[in-house]
């Protein structure tokens, strides 16, 4: 079976010139694909390894600490094995930028931690940056083909899904939502046993050295899927729950227990615990009234329940809470010692710098941020202040605090339009200026219960 399989991908690898992108998360499907595919390549004469191989890995940034490190090694390894071997293979890690990761949107912005029916997360961190590259090698090369770790016995819908994408007669499926990428997934009739057979075959010792009995160690104890490198919005749909085994990111809250931390915990990394603390209490208040917006962030206004039931509902974290939760994730990262990197960090520099610009946007005049580090830390945060400085001196927000009060002036509303003022500094031309007056004056919220009928 295996032998046909590499004949396969052979086959399909020399059939064109289009590159491919192969995605790998270190879980068991895509590290199959990855291995399959070396050892498909290994197979060819040197005139036949035509065309580039991407193996691309997610790091949202929050991945499991040990699950990142063993990805960085895995994609070390193959590209080292590659440059000796002349195999065309290239790896790349694909980030979020700043202003998407995990922190950034949550604490920068206020995006609840996320629930199966909020999950912002995988688009933002995962979705996002691996369509970029693959844009990219599109615009590059014309057409690309994405190798996939996906499987029809995964799941009855996923099947369907795979279905619906088939071209009939071709081995390849049309991308949902990239025009010119296609989809090829080589292991779509493998069943789970097929999956650890192939890995554990060869003593589980893969072509770059590394051992596969560790990966299947990893999956004992945790169940259901993974949160893999999907590179398709509608397999990703399909795909269930994500983030429940040890291959997803530590703060995930889609799962009502953190399994990977768990594990790695009770396995003996006892260092994680801080990490499980946190994610445990972020999980806990995100449905907390007080910490909650009652507006969308967009500034609209909505009801759940009805009739003497019926409420505002909820919308991002307030301000007040993304400070309180920023505070509590670097207490973490002060309280956590990873044994294997000192210079591990939990947020990084720019997604601080991100917040923070976040923050100010949004009317933090005191500019709570590097107040909130040095209380932590006891040290300042080592940065050059350039022009995102506050407005105002103290005496200065406390006077405009009262005038407001004095003419019943929402003070939130004036600092956002101060805000977009800013914005708009140093532009000779300030086309969208009033539009955007225009629309935070008109939310929802700057009207609701002041102007009589409005959303009673
Ligand atoms: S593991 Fe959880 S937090 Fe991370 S991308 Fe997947 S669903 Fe989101």
């Amino acid at each position: 079976m295996i032998e046909n399989k590499i004949k396969d991908i052979q086959d399909v690898f020399l059939a064109d010139e289009r590159p491919w992108v192969v995605g790998y998360s270190g879980g068991k499907d895509s590290t199959v694909v990855v291995q399959l595919v070396f050892e498909a390549l290994r197979g060819l004469k040197p005139e036949q390894l035509h065309k580039k191989v991407f193996i691309i890995s997610s790091d949202t940034l929050v991945e499991t600490p040990l699950i990142i490190s063993s990805i960085n090694k895995t994609l070390l390894q193959i590209q080292n094995l590659a440059l000796e071997t002349g195999i065309p293979i290239e790896t790349h890690k694909v980030k979020p930028t700043a202003d998407k990761t995990f922190w950034s949107s949550l604490i920068g912005k206020g995006y609840p931690s996320p629930r199966q029916k909020f999950r912002w997360c995988t688009d933002r961190m995962k979705i996002d940056p691996a369509n970029k590259f693959i844009l990219d090698k599109v615009s590059q090369f014309g057409e690309v083909i994405m190798v996939l770790g996906v499987r029809d016995s995964e799941s009855a819908t996923r099947a369907q899904v795979m279905e619906s994408h088939t071209i009939s007669g071709k081995t390849l499926m049309r991308h949902s939502t990239l025009t010119n990428a296609y989809v090829y997934a080589p292991i779509r009739d493998f069943s789970l046993d097929d999956v650890w057979n192939y890995l554990l075959s060869n003593q589980g010792l893969t072509p770059w050295g590394t051992d596969n009995n560790e990966l299947h160690a990893l999956y004992q104890n945790s169940s259901g899927g993974e949160c893999p490198l999907i590179v398709d919005k509608d397999i990703k749909e399909s795909a269930g729950s994500c983030g429940n085994s040890r291959f997803g990111c530590w703060t995930c809250t889609v799962v009502k227990e953190d399994k990977a931390l768990i594990g790695f915990i009770e396995s003996g990394e006892a260092w994680m615990k801080p990490l499980l603390g946190f994610r445990n209490w972020l999980s806990n208040i995100r449905d907390e009234r007080d910490y909650r917006e009652k507006h969308r962030m967009n500034g609209s206004v909505y009801f759940i329940g009805e009739g003497e039931e019926r409420e505002l509902g909820l919308g991002p974290f307030t301000l007040e809470a993304r400070k309180m939760i920023l505070e509590e994730l670097l207490v973490t990262q002060k309280n956590t010692q990873n044994p294997y990197d000192p210079d591990y960090k939990l947020i990084q520099e720019d997604e601080l710098r991100m917040i923070r610009k976040y923050w100010l946007e949004d009317g933090d005049w005191d500019d709570s941020l590097p107040t909130i580090y040095r209380k932590v830390f006891s040290e300042d945060l080592d940065w050059e202040y350039d022009d995102d400085r506050p407005m105002f001196e103290q005496d200065q927000i406390t006077d405009l605090e009262l005038l407001c009060n004095q003419h019943d002036v929402d003070f939130d509303l004036l600092k956002k339009l101060v805000g977009i003022e800013k914005n708009y500094l140093g532009f000779k031309v300030r086309r969208g200026l009033l539009q955007d007056f225009n629309r935070v004056l008109n939310q929802d919220k700057v009207h609701f219960g002041k102007v009589d009928g409005y959303k009673q």
